[in-house]
């Protein structure tokens, strides 16, 4: 459990209920309380794979949900409360909520940290100039993190639905990407600067996480997705779990998952 005093760089969760910019279904507004639940469950213990237990006090901190309009008025807000954090010296892991909210983050990220890589798991691209008329859609974000130059690289992880604009933009961008079909991809994940971790459930296999809006078939099982968090070497100095849908759940399958990847992340982070 989160206690006080909290260590010094110690990871910080941050509920971020906003899924105003999904495009196809809503629920990820409802997923951070789950996602606590899901990381504390008795169920398990709390050591990690890695061999770090989460159950020392100090360990890592919980700034709880911050309270969001249901638009994108929302993205000052989000961008506001991730910079005060970081100025804490806190390494705050975000619990959306639906993909856009890594756009304000990233923001946040990147005004304090020039030299950003962000590492992105997702079956999506999510590179659109614009989608449905939105230029703010879950499926935008990091076509206007590229754009605005907050990250200097991003490395995306198990995609599987580009479309030929998208691959524009991943020209135009110079984005890294690694498709499902060309994983392993462990061996490229040795970074020299600080890490931004942003994960998009929908990246696993709808067999193991039901509970999303874009179920995409084909995707990583639990355990490929853990080799390649694992693998990540360099500084993680924050994260997201995105995308979690509860409406789509089914037996809380995809809960328990959330809660395995949310401990590993967190491990990951105090060990690195
Ligand atoms: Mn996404
Ligand atoms: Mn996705």
């Amino acid at each position: 459990m989160p206690t006080s005093p909290v260590n010094a760089g110690a990871p910080i969760l941050l509920g971020i209920p906003f899924d105003a910019n999904s495009s196809y279904r809503r629920g990820p507004a409802a997923a951070p309380p789950l996602l606590r639940r899901a990381l504390t469950c008795d169920a398990s213990n709390s050591w990690t794979e890695t061999g770090v237990n989460l159950g020392v006090p100090g360990s890592y901190d919980d700034a709880g949900d911050l309270p969001l309009p249901d638009d994108t008025s929302a993205f000052p807000l989000i961008e506001q409360r991730v910079g005060e954090l970081i100025d804490q010296g806190l390494r705050p892991v975000c619990l959306g909520g639906d993909h856009s909210v890594t756009y304000p983050i990233v923001r946040a990220f990147g005004a304090r940290y020039p030299n950003l890589t962000v590492v992105h798991f997702d079956a999506h691209p999510d590179l659109y100039d614009e989608f449905e008329g939105s230029r703010y859609s879950h499926a935008c974000p990091f076509a206007r993190i590229m754009e605005e130059g907050c990250a200097r690289r991003l490395l995306q992880l198990g995609i599987r639905t580009m479309v030929p604009h998208q691959r524009q933009q991943a020209a135009r961008f110079g984005v890294e990407v690694v498709e499902m079909h060309q994983l392993p991809a462990t061996a490229k994940l040795a970074f020299d600067g600080p890490v931004y971790l942003t994960f998009d459930v929908d990246v696993l296999d709808p067999a193991f996480a039901p509970g999303v809006s874009h179920r995409e078939p084909g995707g990583m099982s639990v355990r490929e997705a853990l080799q390649h968090l694992h693998a990540i070497q360099g500084h993680i100095v924050g994260a997201d779990l995105v995308e979690f849908n509860p409406v789509q759940d089914i037996s809380g399958l995809t809960e328990t998952v959330c809660g395995k990847l949310l401990k590993e992340i967190l491990g990951r982070m105090l060990a690195g």
